[in-house]
């Protein structure tokens, strides 16, 4: 072995400007360390074309028990053709071995645009005095949970700005109750995950005792000093509050945490170091690592021109970066949304991605209000197509779209989801779900064509259950949810 080899074999520990690198702190700048990122980096450069050192780490790879963020920014850096195949295909085969086809369906359901705090790159900032503010009252919200059950959805993130007088724990908690409490034809919102402002541990425990799934908070950039900047003002200007707040989310009970970065705000090799920090982080302090990571870039918006920010990145660069993701955390979830077109979703989802958002609305009120101007949307959409429509092509491009949600239901959330991922059983549990879920909604809300596609798939799936007592009980149950039964699961 060299000295560069284990130097990243190595867990690294630096001493700089009385601050070091460990990721078992719960210090923010600690756990994130500048030093740490930019000497990643600067590693994965000098070493991009050592292609015995990206054997090694790819080797380490193959084992899937994940890579650490040095090992990982190499294969990001690395830029030999041969090797660049090498990591697309292990991406595309791990993301086979963990999720299988599946890929689980889901929708934001923006609450509130209220907010007080002053983020360059999003429209709701409160300078900005031209969009509507609106806040959906409980009637309204059912309005639209009701839209989005029509639309086929079980699974939704809600999503609303930073308001503590207009928008408290306490209104959110109330959209939660009002959203479960729908129970429309045969819909049902099955699972609520939640994407608000950092908040306290005392917080994050109500909204775990509201039954939410996923706590996502996206933490923009990584880079302190660019984030200082971009937050110029408001509570979310606070970098060391806002990259804690997982720990803080963890610490009030919350098992599944989300986290993110927006693409196109800083450096992406810098990011992605930060990203797994993250992870390594998470998993080393609380047992298990984040349940998903999301990958939106910025959008346009009202009065945001992506461009202001000098650091967007090509579609194949983005790719690549989501390959790296799936090699270096395989049990994590990767979520891609509607930011991206139908193109860049099809090349993505088929190198890791595990859950998309379809026939998203950005706007508030946007679903049940089918002719409002999309004024008070939070991002302009790229991919437009209703959630039939994609369900579609997903199924068209050999995918099973999956309605799913049993995994959290059953208590199999953090540490228990992650065995249950690491174990291979999920082919004997996940699998069939999808199955039934994708029954649901052929019978209740697809199109003729979906509907013929969607019977075949079903039909040719079955057959990949391994266990065939199994196989039976859901042939069983597809029987029953054809006579009008519903939400069947393992
Ligand atoms: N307000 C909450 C917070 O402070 O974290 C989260 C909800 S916000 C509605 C959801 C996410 O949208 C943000 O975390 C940000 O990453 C993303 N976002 C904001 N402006 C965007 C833009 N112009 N393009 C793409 N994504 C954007």
């Amino acid at each position: 072995m060299s000295g560069d080899s284990r130097f990243v074999a190595q867990r690294i520990i630096l001493e700089v400007k009385n601050m070091k690198y460990d990721m078992h702190s719960m210090k923010a700048e600690e756990f994130i360390n500048d030093a740490e990122i930019r000497e990643t980096v600067a590693f994965a450069n000098e070493h991009k074309n050592d292609l015995a050192l990206v054997d090694e780490i790819l080797e380490k790879a193959k084992k899937r028990k994940g890579l650490s963020h040095r090992e990982a920014s190499v294969l990001l850096a690395c830029e030999d053709e041969a090797k660049v195949k090498e990591i697309y295909d292990l991406a595309e085969q791990i993301k086979k071995d963990f999720y299988g086809n599946r890929i689980v369906l889901f929708a934001p359901l923006y609450l509130s645009n209220y907010c007080v705090n002053g983020c360059l790159y999003c429209p709701y900032h409160l300078k900005n005095k031209h969009i509507p503010r609106k806040k959906l009252t409980q009637e309204e919200v059912a309005k639209e949970v009701i839209a989005l059950q029509d639309m086929g959805h079980k699974r939704l993130a809600i999503e609303a700005g930073e308001d503590p007088v207009n928008n408290p724990i306490e209104y959110i908690l109330d959209c939660i109750k009002t959203i479960y409490s729908i129970k429309h034809k045969n819909g049902a919102i099955r699972r609520v995950n939640v994407n608000i402002a950092a908040t306290t541990v005392e917080n994050y425990t109500k909204l775990k005792d509201a039954g939410i799934g996923t706590y996502i908070l996206f933490q923009e950039t990584y880079n302190k000093e660019n984030y200082e900047v971009l937050h110029p003002t408001g509570p979310k200007h606070d970098y060391a509050y806002h990259t804690e707040a997982m720990d803080r989310a963890m610490e009030g009970g919350i098992d599944d945490v989300g986290i993110g970065v927006l693409f196109g705000l800083d450096n992406y090799a810098y990011e992605f170091a930060g990203l797994l920090m993250h992870a390594e982080h998470l998993e080393a302090v609380h047992g298990v690592g984040p349940h998903t990571i999301s990958v939106p870039r910025v959008k346009p918006a009202d009065d945001i021109d992506p461009d202001d920010f000098d650091n967007s990145l090509s579609d194949d660069m983005f790719c690549k970066i989501a390959a790296c993701i799936r090699i270096a955390v395989p049990y994590t979830g990767m979520i891609i949304s509607t930011r991206e077109t139908p193109e860049v979703r099809e090349k993505i989802i088929r190198l890791g991605v595990s859950q998309i958002s379809g026939g998203s609305r950005t706007s508030v009120g946007g679903y049940a209000e089918e002719e409002r101007p999309q004024d008070t949307a939070q991002f302009d959409v790229s991919d437009c197509r209703t959630l039939d429509e994609v369900v579609n092509w997903l199924m068209r491009a050999g995918y099973i779209p999956s309605f799913c949600t049993a995994c959290y239901r059953e208590g199999r959330t953090g540490d228990r989801f992650m065995e249950l991922c690491k174990s291979g059983q999920i082919q004997n549990c996940c699998h069939p779900n999808a199955l039934m879920t994708l029954k649901e909604f052929l019978i209740d809300y697809a199109s003729d064509d979906t509907k013929r596609i969607g019977e075949e798939v079903i039909e040719r799936e079955i057959d990949t259950i391994p266990k065939e007592k199994v196989r039976e009980i859901v042939r069983e149950r597809l029987v029953k949810i054809a006579d009008g039964e519903r939400d069947f699961r393992f």
